[in-house]
């Protein structure tokens, strides 16, 4: 918060970033086009600030990430004087240094029960890289090496990698560098709003998971390695599966003795409520990725949460386990994320996020979005929110007869009156940092209502 405020060129900076800069999951034609990206010069606590001058409510924290928000002092104390001590060393020759080991044993105190051991990698992609060949080497240890194919779903995220965009189920993804990689195979996802339209919950969740059995079955439980899902999809669409389906995938995987993955990247660190996702829905995942919340972005820091019988397969056959980053325990940012669970213990941000502000969020949903007449549902579970725009209410028929064209239209209305959202497909979401206050919340849904509001005569003539 007391960073100086800099002068910048903005429009020097938007030259350059034309001329030499190819920001990330971008059409960089249409960047061109724009004569650059949008600069985002400092932040603070929930707003974030452009070089226009505009300052903008962060209702994404970041990528979902800043948890505890922007311009926390302590820990960029924490960074420098850990940059002094030791700014990095590495864990290849049986080596650590004190923050990996520190933030290890906190998150082993997380996570709880049969998870007491984390790999450390660098982001999210990276997380599941490391549980892709950790899963295939720990089948080949117990002497079931045909156990090597992964199910994902369709519409998941894991991250941009060959392993993240081959495990996750983004289309265009697969589209670009013939991807998935072979021994990957993909189930309907569990979203009941724009899938299966009207159907019983209670019916969607057990069709939905029967799913995955059908197709363990199809291939052979003697093939598969593991399921992997996010609690609640992200990038997807915020997608939160009706009440027992997470049980009863759980159920399935034990039955065949497949092993249960939950990429925990934006559900980790207090955003449904509890510190990890799979807490909520009560179930107990063998492996976890979580990065994202783990330092609130603050520097990139992922790990990998491993069940115990499985790390006594690695022990008990030995054998080094080929495989790590050189900056797998990063020093400086294990010990920024330490500092960032300290801060989220301090402040009990998730307890907040689960007993006051999400209730919070769900009501003002409720309450003042679900009635609009573009809005076909207003879901939200913690701080993570969706709202579904349709073009004739009670269905979820879209604007311009197929999917796309009406979430690029409000989320750029929302940015324009000062709230950054996501669109995905006709889908707003929204997933604010954790510190987000109730007149915060307020603000979110009034500009998110005013923006359908503005949007409704443009949608109308798609
Ligand atoms: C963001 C994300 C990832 C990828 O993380 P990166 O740090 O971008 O590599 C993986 N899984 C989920 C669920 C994510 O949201």
């Amino acid at each position: 918060m007391n960073a100086p405020i800099r002068n910048y060129d903005i429009a020097e900076l938007r030259r350059q970033d034309v001329a030499h800069h190819l920001p990330a999951q971008a059409d960089h034609r249409l960047i061109a086009e724009m004569g650059g990206s949008r600069i985002i010069t400092r932040a603070e606590g929930c707003v974030i600030h452009d070089g226009d001058g505009n300052a903008i409510l962060d209702g994404m924290a970041g990528l979902w990430c800043v948890n505890v928000g922007y311009g926390r002092q302590e820990l960029a104390q924490a960074a420098y004087d850990q940059m002094l001590e030791l700014p990095y060393y590495n864990t290849f020759f049986k080596t650590a240094s004190p923050p990996p080991i520190e933030l290890a044993t906190k998150v082993a105190g997380l996570m709880g029960g049969h998870l007491s051991h984390v790999f450390f990698n660098s982001s999210g992609s990276e997380a599941n890289d490391t549980i892709f060949r950790l899963v295939r080497h720990y089948w080949k240890l117990k002497g079931q090496p045909s156990r090597k194919i992964f199910i994902g779903r369709w519409n998941g995220y894991h991250g941009s990698t060959v392993a993240g965009v081959s495990l996750g189920g983004m289309k265009a993804m697969h589209a670009q560098g013939d991807l998935p990689i072979p021994g990957i195979e993909h189930v309907m996802q569990p979203y009941l709003f724009g899938d299966a339209f009207g159907e019983d919950p209670a019916r969607f969740a057990a069709r939905a998971a029967q799913a995955i059995e059908d197709r363990i079955l199809q291939v052979g439980p003697e093939n598969v390695a593991a399921f992997i899902g996010e609690p609640v999809q992200g990038a997807g669409g915020v997608i939160i599966p009706p009440d027992g389906y997470w049980p009863a995938v759980e159920a399935i995987c034990r039955k065949y003795g497949i092993l249960l993955i939950c990429d925990e990247v934006i559900c980790g660190f207090g955003r449904l409520g509890q510190w990890f996702g799979h807490q909520h829905y009560g179930v107990k995942p063998d492996l976890i990725a979580m990065a994202k919340g783990l330092s609130s972005g603050y520097l990139p820091i992922s790990a990998v949460g491993v069940a115990d019988h499985i790390v006594a397969e690695l022990r008990e056959k030995g054998g080094d386990f080929v495989h790590g980053y050189t900056y797998s325990g990063h020093p400086t940012c294990a010990a920024v994320a330490i500092r960032n669970l300290e801060i989220m213990e301090r402040e009990k941000l998730v307890e907040r996020t689960r007993e006051d502000t999400g209730p919070y969020l769900a009501k003002a949903f409720a309450d003042r979005l679900a009635g609009h007449p573009l809005v076909g549902e207003a879901r939200s579970l913690g701080l993570l929110g969706a709202v579904e725009i349709v073009a004739e209410k009670g269905t979820n028929r879209r604007f311009g007869g197929e999917e796309g064209k009406a979430g690029p239209v409000v989320r750029d209305l929302c940015i324009k009156n000062g709230l950054m959202v996501r669109g995905i497909r006709d889908t707003i979401v929204c997933c604010p940092p954790l510190i987000i206050s109730h007149a915060q919340i307020d603000e979110l849904v009034d500009i998110l209502k005013r923006s359908l509001d503005e949007a409704m005569p443009i949608l109308k003539a798609l």
